[in-house]
């Protein structure tokens, strides 16, 4: 094994133990936990603007905003009615990790938190590879993007339990298909629990909203 390979396992591995810990400790407090990717501009931070906006009555919902350099996407939360919003700025990383996530939840008010939404850094790459403890991970893609992004990056399709196909009313400005898009992300993956939606038009929310509450009930009835 090469040295360079050695290291990564080695980052890879206490990564693993950092997000069972995470993981444990949501589960205790019964806490769904969602971890949303994509490439940059797909509408992660839309997405949770939207479903703040319209859950905040219903859930309580917390907010890891992660980015590489600004907390631009933290107070657009905020401004959305975001109660519990922590930015995460990686100073350039590429990804987020579980060192990083558990520093953050070390002052995070967890008591009678329903949802914890953490928003990676915009790459399909690394964040596939990086378990934050999350109970699943949500890709998003855009239909400004092209359909072949599943077949680029596999890896992220087929560790994703959710895929959100934001933008739809941008539909027939570009040669986005969005029958090629479905084919190719359940290619890899059969499992994915697809959506579409537009949260510029709110289009196509409903369901996800419905989906989230239900899968937030699951959580909570979970026997520990
Ligand atoms: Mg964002
Ligand atoms: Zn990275």
């Amino acid at each position: 094994m090469g040295k360079k390979i050695k290291i990564e396992k080695k980052v890879l591995e206490e990564n693993e133990k950092l997000a069972a810990a995470i993981r444990s400790k949501l589960k205790d407090k019964r806490i769904l936990a969602l971890n949303l990717v994509s490439s940059p501009g797909s509408g992660k931070t839309s997405l949770l603007e939207k479903t703040l906006g319209a859950l905040k009555n219903k859930l309580n919902m917390g907010v890891i905003a992660g980015d590489v350099q600004t907390e631009n996407d933290a107070n657009r939360l905020i401004k959305a009615g975001g109660k519990i919003v922590r930015p995460l700025i990686t100073g350039g990383a590429c990804h987020l990790d579980a060192r990083m996530v558990a520093q953050v939840l070390e002052e995070f008010e967890l008591t009678n938190l329903d949802v914890l939404f953490i928003e990676n850094v915009g790459n399909l790459v690394c964040p596939a590879g990086y378990d934050l403890g999350e109970d699943m991970k949500v890709v998003l893609i855009s239909t400004t993007e092209g359909h072949d992004k599943p077949l680029k990056y596999p890896a992220m399709f087929r560790r994703s339990s959710v895929l959100v196909i934001n933008k739809t009313d941008l539909l027939g400005l570009s040669d986005f298909d969005m029958d090629a898009v479905k084919k190719n992300a359940q290619g890899i993956n059969p499992e994915l629990k697809t959506f579409e939606i537009s949260c510029r038009k709110e289009v196509g929310l409903d369901s996800w909203y419905n989906w989230l509450t239900g899968e937030v009930g699951r959580k909570k009835s979970v026997t520990r």
